[in-house]
């Protein structure tokens, strides 16, 4: 295995944070400013363990700041047409195509995200979904009209909701606040969104873009602090209609009681544990390079990842020798080179972590092949694969977020498909088989909010990301993401013009 840690370019070279956002990283009422918390925040490349800006973090005066700002823009941004908002949107992706280099840049540096990723999926996913959300923008559809009393006409409008407030995680910032900031946008909203404080740089970039694209000020504010005191602080605000969280199961609990007490709508995009389950009469190689693909994708931390493969038993021995083999030929590398297949954690003490649901597994499982980091800087971890763990096991159950599959035998369809549904997740799974009953029979049962069916990964801007169960609930891209950023209002015509409406006999008895 090649493995070349470390990074030999200067960090000007790759994006120079520190100059970009000399002002401060916070984004309120169209331009940057520096935070009042008094505390700072280090944001470090994780290929090299070295600082590469630090700023002042928000704290409850900034997300208030924010809150008003957004407040103050909604009745311009919702009173605007949907043409409007939507040439808007398209401007913006116009721009965010021009700066493509630019946020890719900005995406690996904060990430440790080897560029080909960043360049090829998180950059380009999110130009597609702005022009996803463009198009969709004239297509907010409430229910046709129709006389439903016959003297009475009825109509359903759809209409934003006010103020948004958004909270994402490390793993895909980019990808993350295009998610939230543009169905909410699109309907009219306006939003404040708290990146990750490890990862803002290209939450910032965006909005930037978004007013440079002519989407007025205070539409779009992001609020760069921590989780408890200015996440908090936004998920608790009096203004802030909606909340919309993507990260752990553990915080999503904690926003969904603060958001409980102000009523809020209440969007949550958690953990998932995704299965990967293979059937006797799979194509081998297709199920072995898309399970060495989807569990290592983004060094592992992504929530759709295949994280248990579960192998039927007749391709289980060959199955865990090719996949062995194949995570062994990927090259570990410096994140800013063409040729990196795979970056580091997000940090030593996320590796540290992932290193150590590893080495609590030696004692119950065999670490198949991978199971340490490489010699040198930077926070990486081999690609590894774990078989014989018990499907009560810590690695079977928990979410590691890291490079490791694990690998477990099942012998009939029912049994395979029970242990795919056992853990408390449910956000993606897949099936490999080649028998249209079986698929079709696992698409059914499958309790997760996506199944691909002989492929593991691929996102649409068209269809609709959510989980079920533990994985949480509501809608990331699509049309359905409307439905979370909107509210339905039912409007009611009396057509007949009579002042005593024969349902008035109810109150006036028959007079
Ligand atoms: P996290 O839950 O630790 O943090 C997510 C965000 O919440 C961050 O911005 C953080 O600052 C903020 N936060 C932390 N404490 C808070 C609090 N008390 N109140 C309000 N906000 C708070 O998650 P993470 O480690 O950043 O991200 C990884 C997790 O995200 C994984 O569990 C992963 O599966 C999940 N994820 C889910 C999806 C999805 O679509 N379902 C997508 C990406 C990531």
């Amino acid at each position: 295995m090649d493995t070349d840690t470390g990074n030999r370019f200067p960090v000007e070279d790759r994006f120079p944070a520190q100059d970009r956002f000399a002002a401060g990283a916070q984004y309120i009422g169209g331009r940057l400013r520096p935070g009042t918390s008094g505390r700072h925040q280090e944001i470090v490349d994780p290929a090299t363990g070295d600082t590469v800006h630090t700023y002042e973090l928000a704290g409850p005066a900034d997300v208030d700041a924010a809150v008003a700002a957004a407040k103050e823009a909604f009745p311009g941004w919702s009173g605007a047409t949907p043409g409007e908002r939507s040439e808007a949107l398209h401007r913006l992706a116009g721009v965010l195509a021009e700066r493509a280099e630019e946020f890719a840049r900005a995406e690996s540096l904060q990430c440790g995200k080897p560029i080909k990723l960043s360049r090829e999926f998180d950059v380009p996913g999110t130009i597609d979904n702005t022009a996803f959300f463009a198009g969709a923008a004239r297509h907010l559809e409430g229910k046709s009209a129709g006389e439903y009393s016959g003297d009475h006409t009825s109509y359903v409008r759809r209409e934003p909701l006010g103020v948004i407030g958004s909270i994402a995680p490390w793993n895909y910032p980019l990808q993350m606040a295009a998610w939230k900031i543009l169905p909410a946008i699109a309907a009219g909203n306006t939003i404040v969104l708290k990146p990750a404080e490890t990862t803002p740089l290209t939450s910032l970039l965006f909005a930037q873009a978004a007013t440079e694209a002519g989407i007025p000020d205070g539409v779009v504010n992001i609020v760069s602090g921590a989780g408890k005191d200015a996440g908090e602080h936004l998920v608790g605000h009096p203004d802030v209609v909606m909340t919309s969280f993507t990260g752990s199961t553990g915080i999503g609990k904690r926003v969904a009681e603060i958001a409980t007490r102000t009523v809020k709508r209440l969007h949550l995009e958690l953990g998932g544990k995704a299965p990967f389950l293979v059937f006797d009469d799979a194509d081998l190689t297709a199920a072995v390079h898309g399970a060495v693909a989807a569990s290592l994708i983004n060094t592992g931390q992504d929530c759709t990842a295949a994280t248990r493969a579960y192998v039927q038993r007749p391709l289980y021995e060959a199955f865990v020798e090719q996949v062995a083999a194949l995570m062994e030929t990927v090259r570990l590398g410096d994140p800013f080179r063409e040729d990196t297949d795979l970056g580091p954690l997000i940090s030593y003490a996320h590796r540290d972590r992932v290193a150590a649901f590893v080495e609590r597994a030696r004692a119950y499982a065999r670490i198949v092949t991978g199971g340490e980091a490489p010699e040198g800087r930077g926070a990486y971890y081999r690609p590894t694969l774990i078989a014989d763990a018990a499907q009560d096991s810590e690695v079977v159950q928990a979410e590691i977020f890291g490079p490791v599959l694990v690998v477990l035998p099942f012998d009939t369809d029912d049994e395979g498909l029970a242990l795919a549904n056992d853990t408390p997740y449910g956000l993606a799974a897949s099936v490999w088989s080649r028998d249209v009953y079986r698929t079709g029979r696992a698409t059914r049962e499958i309790k997760a909010g996506c199944v691909w069916v002989n492929d593991h990964i691929p996102i649409l801007s068209e269809m609709p990301h959510g989980g079920y169960r533990a994985s949480g609930y509501g809608k990331d891209m699509s049309a359905y993401s409307f439905e979370e950023y909107t509210q339905v209002k039912h409007v009611m015509y009396d057509n007949s013009a009579v002042a005593a409406k024969d349902w008035h006999r109810t109150i006036f008895g028959d007079r």
